[in-house]
Order: C-alpha cells, then sequence, then structure tokens
C-alpha cells in the first residue's frame, strides 16, 4: 500500500494529515495506496515555502538554472519507465501510452533548456539622442498549477519546466486519483540541482484548489481539467487579482471528405477515439463523414476494432481500463442512452473480452452510428472510448457541425485535397487542427490551447505563450551620464 504525501521545501512532508484519499489500480479495481488531502494551512506551508525560495531563484544565473534543466532532462530520461509505471498503476492507461506522455513532458523540459534564448528582449539604440530603450521580461513570483487525472506526467510538465525556468517559484496541486508521477518528479527535480522550495507539491481536491485561487502570494494559476472547473478557476482566481489560464474540456472532431484515404482514416479514428481509453482532451469522439463514404469507413472501422485487446496496461493490450469505477459507469450510461435517443449501437464495448481482473474498471470500444447534434452523445464530453458518427451531405455541413460545438479545442480534417484542407484551416474555430493527423498536439515550441469553452484565460501552454505568461514585460529607456544635458522641459517625451 503506497502512502502518497505532499513535497514541500525539498522534501516529503513530515506532518500529519487529517483527511487521505484512496488511490485505485484499475486494472484490478483494488486500492493501492492512499493520498494526503491537504487543508488550507498545508497549502499555505507550501505557498510560505515557495514565497522563501523566490527572491534567491530569482538571482540564480541564467546560466545556472539552464544547467539545472538539462541534468532534470537527462535524469528523467534515464528513469521515464519508473515513470511510466507509476502512470499505468494509478491510471489504467496501457504502458506504451504512458512512456509516450512522459516523452511528451520531456520535450517541454528540452525547450525550457533553452529559456536563456528565450527570455531574450529587444535593445534599440539612440531611440532619441543617446538614449537606449531595451525590453527584459521578469518572473511572477509563486505561480500554482493545477492537473488532471489524465496526464500526470505530462500536464504538469507543460508548465513546471517553463515556470521554473523562467524564475518562479511552483506549488503543484496533481489530481489525487493519479498523485504518485508529481512526487518522483520533484524529487527529480531537487537531484537535478533545484533549491528547496521552488517546486513543492500539494496533494489534495477542492480544499487545496480554492486555498491556492485565494492565497495572496500566488500570482498565477495554471489549470487543465474538466470544462466547469476550469470556468470556476478562471472566474474565482482573476477575482482576487491572479493571472489565470484555465484549460477545459472538450469535443473533438475528425472531418472525414470523401476523396480521403479511408484506411488511413480508419486507422487514424480506431487511434485517436481509443487511444488512452479516450481520456485524453484531444480525444476524437465526433466521426463526421461527408457522404457518401460512412458505410465503407465504418466497415473498416469494425474489422480494426475487432482487432484490438482490452486489458491491463501492463500485459501488452492496446488499451486498459477507465480511471474509476464511477467514471466507468457514467461512460458506460452513455451507451443505453444513446441507443434510446435513437442512434444505432454498432460495437457495444461492454460485451468485449477482457485481458484482467474482472473486477477493474472496464469498458471496451464503443462505436455508435446515426448520431445526431441534438443527441447527449454528442453534446456532452463522455471522456472515454465512444466514437460517435455522424453522417453529414457536404463539407459546409462538417464545418457548420465542428464550429457551432461550444467547445474548441482540437480537431482533424482527412482529405487527398490540398485546398480542401486549406480552407478548413483557415474556417475552423478550434485552436488545434490536424491535417491527416487526428491527434495534433503541438511541439513544445508552440503552444498548447483550445478556444471557446475548452480554454478560458488569454494564453496558450508552453511555447512563446507559456513564456509570455510566466514572466511580465518591462521596458527600460536609458540615458548615461553625458557632458551635454538637455535641462528642463515639462513636456511628453518624444523622440527627436
Ligand atoms: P477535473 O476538472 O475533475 O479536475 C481537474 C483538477 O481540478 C484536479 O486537480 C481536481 O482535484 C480539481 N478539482 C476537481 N473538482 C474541483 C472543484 N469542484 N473545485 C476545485 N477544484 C476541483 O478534471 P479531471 O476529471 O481530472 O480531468 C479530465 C478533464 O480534463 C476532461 O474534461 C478533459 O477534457 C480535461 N483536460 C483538458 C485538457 C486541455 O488541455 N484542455 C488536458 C487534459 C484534460
Amino acid at each position: 500500500m503506497t502512502h502518497t504525501t505532499h513535497w514541500i521545501d525539498g522534501r516529503p512532508w513530515g506532518g500529519a494529515g487529517e483527511r487521505r484519499g484512496e488511490v485505485f489500480d484499475p486494472a484490478t479495481g483494488q486500492v493501492t495506496g492512499r493520498v494526503d488531502l491537504a487543508s488550507p494551512a498545508e497549502v499555505d506551508e507550501a505557498v510560505a515555502a515557495a514565497a522563501g525560495a523566490f527572491h534567491a531563484w530569482r538571482e540564480v544565473s541564467l546560466t545556472r538554472r539552464t544547467q539545472v534543466m538539462f541534468a532534470f532532462r537527462e535524469l528523467l530520461n534515464a528513469r521515464k519507465k519508473e515513470l511510466a509505471a507509476i502512470i499505468t498503476a494509478e491510471h489504467g492507461k496501457v504502458l506504451a501510452d504512458a512512456l509516450g506522455e512522459v516523452t511528451r513532458g520531456l520535450e517541454v523540459a528540452e525547450f525550457a533548456c533553452g529559456i536563456p534564448h528565450l527570455l531574450k528582449g529587444g535593445f534599440s539604440e539612440n531611440v532619441s539622442t543617446r538614449v537606449d530603450s531595451y525590453s527584459i521580461r521578469q518572473p511572477l513570483g509563486v505561480v500554482a498549477v493545477i492537473s488532471p487525472f489524465n496526464f500526470p506526467a505530462m500536464v504538469p510538465m507543460w508548465f513546471l519546466p517553463v515556470a521554473i525556468a523562467a524564475g518562479n517559484t511552483v506549488v503543484l496541486k496533481p489530481s489525487e486519483k493519479t498523485p504518485g508521477a508529481a512526487d518522483f518528479m520533484a524529487a527529480l527535480w531537487s537531484e537535478a540541482g533545484l533549491p528547496d522550495g521552488v517546486l513543492n507539491v500539494v496533494h489534495g481536491d477542492k480544499a487545496a484548489v480554492d486555498r491556492l485561487l485565494d492565497h495572496p502570494d500566488v500570482e498565477a494559476v495554471s489549470f487543465v481539467g474538466s470544462t466547469p472547473i476550469a470556468k470556476y478557476v478562471y472566474e474565482r482566481g482573476t477575482r482576487a487579482g491572479k493571472r489565470v489560464q484555465a484549460l477545459g474540456g472538450a469535443k473533438n472532431h475528425m472531418v472525414v471528405l470523401p476523396d480521403a484515404d479511408l484506411d488511413l482514416a480508419a486507422d487514424a479514428a480506431i487511434n485517436a477515439g481509443f487511444g488512452s481509453a479516450g481520456e485524453r482532451c484531444m480525444a476524437i469522439s465526433a466521426l463526421v463523414v461527408v457522404e457518401p463514404v460512412a458505410d465503407a469507413l465504418i466497415a473498416k472501422i469494425v474489422e480494426r476494432m475487432a482487432r484490438l485487446r482490452i486489458g491491463d496496461g501492463r500485459h501488452g493490450c492496446d488499451m486498459g481500463p477507465l480511471v474509476t469505477l464511477a467514471h466507468r459507469d457514467r461512460v458506460a450510461s452513455y451507451l443505453d442512452a444513446g441507443v434510446e435517443a435513437g442512434a444505432e449501437l454498432v460495437v457495444d464495448g461492454r460485451k468485449q473480452g477482457i485481458d484482467g481482473d474482472e473486477r477493474g474498471f472496464w469498458l471496451g470500444p464503443t462505436l455508435f452510428d446515426g448520431v445526431t447534434a441534438e443527441m447527449p452523445l454528442y453534446t456532452d464530453e463522455i471522456f472515454g472510448p465512444v466514437l460517435s458518427v455522424l453522417r453529414v451531405p457536404t463539407y459546409e455541413a462538417a464545418l457548420d457541425l465542428v464550429n457551432g460545438n461550444p467547445y474548441g479545442n482540437g480537431t482533424a480534417i482527412f482529405t487527398r485535397d490540398g485546398g480542401a484542407a486549406r480552407r478548413f484551416q483557415h474556417e475552423v474555430e478550434v485552436g488545434m487542427v490536424g491535417i491527416n493527423v487526428p491527434v495534433p498536439v503541438p511541439m513544445a515550441y508552440y503552444s498548447f490551447g483550445g478556444w471557446k469553452q475548452s480554454l478560458f484565460g488569454d494564453s496558450h501552454a508552453h511555447g512563446t505563450e507559456g513564456v509570455h505568461f510566466f514572466t511580465r514585460g518591462k521596458v527600460v529607456t536609458s540615458r548615461w551620464p553625458d557632458p551635454s544635458h538637455g535641462g528642463i522641459n515639462l513636456g511628453f517625451p518624444t523622440q527627436d
């Protein structure tokens, strides 16, 4: 039985918490650990440690900070399999997928190794006679990162390397469902030479989140989770005067035009619909097929679904269980609801054979046909292995569907027509677009984020927007002593 506790000021927390949550192995359905759930006072301890470390950390040279980033990158790369095993044990996703998320997180650490370049400002000589002007970017102070259950390593890593490299100190509040990865990474940061207090982890639930949102010493909040909580975090955090970026839920459409390579599209629909059991914010859940190719595409998808192996993520299966029993049951409830609403249940995931403990939180890949825009299958973010086919007559109808949806995280188009793809990328109201790429997660040097109800705030994660989010700009205008000076002038400064 594991016990996950907070990581404060460079070491595991020594206190005795009042509340604890249970951590499950979703593949066996068994409780495998406990996690401390922080009280407001425990959050205060973590924020105090971060605040105490800030002034020294921001003075550390860029050279030294970069060395810490490189050291962390090397340590995490060397131990990524251990981290992947922790993720699989708590989340259920298959080991290869867990390793994939660690790798995507590592890419942000690699991006942050370039922090000296990323923080470079501009310099203009002689903006006025013998006057120079230049811009610099400075850290904010203590920043909070609040992350969801589905990417226990990658989502914290979207923020930590950039925030830390830019000179901030951090309090991370991971999901209480998958807490182990955060402490593993915090220990590696320490080993890499990060001073105590620069990165702190508090485990917990709403009580911890609310304290972080209200704490006067927290300058900024990066949140990732479901849309209702993202909106709440954004509103409460900004009301308290903080800078907030809150990434929310999604309903991602994959549009297939009649000229698409249907084998490529079928593979993509399977990978993006059922990878990580559909528990990805970039998962495809709405397959929008422009007729007349729906029958042919569905036949190819069904054929592929029959070959998928569902089971324990440690057994080399294609897809693992859902994260909790409650979530499994919620996702499964959409199967009956879909049939009642009039959709055709083509493949029923409840009938799938499982290579794993029967007490695990299983639900096999499910396919619906004949889904329409009014059905809960389409209107709700299901966040499970349920793929809905919507048949439309034209490209315009497909675009209307995507643009009429309240979410705008990711989308993809499958076609052989470059002109149609170019038109789609131009017209679609979604933050991340794939062209014959079903899960278009941007590289670390671009920024990750959706539009509409998928993101509250102005800044996307990592890339240039991430650097801007974690820093404040300053512009300096300087004149060095010169034998001549202009004398008193009460007019507004202008160049001459
Ligand atoms: P969630 O919203 O339930 O939880 C996210 C975080 O908020 C967790 O740390 C949790 O402890 C905290 N939280 C939960 N309820 C709260 C409350 N009432 N008040 C304050 N804090 C609260 O999300 P989840 O179930 O962990 O993750 C899945 C969701 O995250 C999906 O909706 C998915 O689309 C979304 N997600 C979005 C992105 C993105 O980049 N847009 C990435 C990953 C996941």
